[in-house]
């Protein structure tokens, strides 16, 4: 079986940086080094028969990289126990079947990410799973959702693309009044902006593709909880179906992970600036942003998260075409799907990342555009939105 391990020895510090960059690994004692070497093994000599060195017999089951970064995930989020795999996808995946047996119901929002909609819609319900949708930012509604059967509530916050926001905490307790767990997908806020376990959440999903590993070179997923008991059911699905990241995907995000805070403070200061050049343009219709006072959830958003993020959705002004326009002119904004990288880049969901939910309750408006803004030097980002919306 796979080994066990907490993070609670890496979480000696308080501050998030000195977690970002120490927990998870010390410095090698035989060599010194500082990074995690990607450990390019896959399998582990044994000292007589199940005499394991330090917990690893396969590369499947367990790799000294890996579990690096999945205690300095676990770190990160607060929790005790953190599980890597090779995508966002492979993340929910796991956690669906773990959490949800034929009969099982869940509640989704109704601007959940596209490929988990997907995947609840065209496989899961396959498999006698139900599902509803409400949305994240209606309590009542999500309430309304549940029903005996219900075993996962499903939130995103902020929502992928709609930016909508939901309370933690109060879905937390309408979710466990109601004996079902509470997932948080906190890929579009990071760890640094919000730690959905603090506020009630049972398990936090990562696409680590995205802030994460922050510089859009490496895919990969993972789900941090404080339960053993979802942790073990975990770690069985991701040795037993296998759905792993190798070594150098693991060195690659935990390289990110080091400097998640500056990338995150940089792209909130880039977002905020675009918010305002944006809110006041005569081509924009709206602007959705969690740091706008306007915006619905904007109280919630201010009580749960440090900052209100770099992901920046517009609604253009026009319909489609002046949408899909304005994502073809930009030069610093690269048009492509994926987000949280240090490049800003721009596309039109309702044709490329949400293009599966046509027709469905979750389809996005036609003129909808969502911006990740990156690091780059600000005047320069703000020139090319002008240029593009001239
Ligand atoms: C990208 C993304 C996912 C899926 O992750 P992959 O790493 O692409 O498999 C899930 N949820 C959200 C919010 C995402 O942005």
């Amino acid at each position: 079986m796979s080994e066990r391990r907490s993070a609670a020895d890496s979480v000696r510090w308080q501050g998030f940086s000195t977690r970002a960059i120490h927990a998870g690994y010390d410095p090698d004692p035989q060599t010194g080094a500082v990074n995690v070497p990607i450990y390019a093994s896959s399998t582990f000599a044994q000292d007589g028969v199940g005499g394991l060195r330090d917990g690893f017999e396969y590369a499947r089951t367990g790799n000294p990289t890996r579990r690096a970064l999945e205690a300095n995930l676990a770190a990160l989020e607060h929790g005790t126990y953190g599980r890597a795999f090779a995508s966002g996808m492979a993340a929910t995946d796991c956690l669906l079947r773990s959490t949800l047996r034929p009969g099982d119901h869940l509640v989704i929002p109704n601007d959940a990410y596209g490929g988990t909609f997907r995947l609840i819609d065209k496989v899961f319900t396959q498999w006698g799973i139900t599902y509803s949708v409400a949305p994240v930012s209606d309590v009542a509604a999500v309430r309304d959702a549940i029903r005996p059967e219900t075993k996962l509530v499903w939130t995103e916050t902020p929502t992928n693309p709609l930016l909508n926001v939901g309370d933690i905490e109060t879905i937390a307790s309408i979710a466990h009044e109601a004996g079902a767990k509470l997932v948080v997908d906190n890929t579009f806020a990071s760890p640094y902006l919000q730690q959905p376990l603090t506020l009630g959440a049972d398990v936090v999903l990562h696409s680590t593709t995205k802030y994460l590993g922050g510089h859009s070179d490496v895919v990969g997923g993972a789900l941090v909880t404080d339960s053993e008991e979802l942790d073990e059911a975990f770690a069985f699905l991701q040795n037993g179906a296998g759905a792993v990241p190798g070594p150098f995907d693991g060195y690659l995000t935990m390289r990110g992970t080091k400097t998640l805070a500056v990338r995150m403070d940089r792209h909130c200061d880039n977002a905020e600036k675009v918010v305002e050049f944006l809110n006041s343009h005569d081509k924009i219709e709206a602007v959705l942003y969690p740091g706008l006072e306007n915006h619905p959830g904007h109280e919630v958003a201010a009580k749960q998260m440090k900052r209100f993020g770099g992901m920046v959705s517009v609604l253009v002004k026009g319909g489609i075409e002046e949408a899909k326009a304005f994502c073809a002119r930009t030069e610093v904004f690269t048009l492509a799907e994926s987000l949280g990288g240090i490049e800003s880049l721009i596309e039109h969901p309702g044709a490329m990342t949400h293009a599966s939910t046509a027709g469905s309750l979750l389809e996005v408006p036609a003129n909808l555009v969502r911006l990740s803004v990156g690091i780059e030097d600000i005047d320069d980002i703000l020139g090319d939105l002008e240029n593009a919306l001239r």
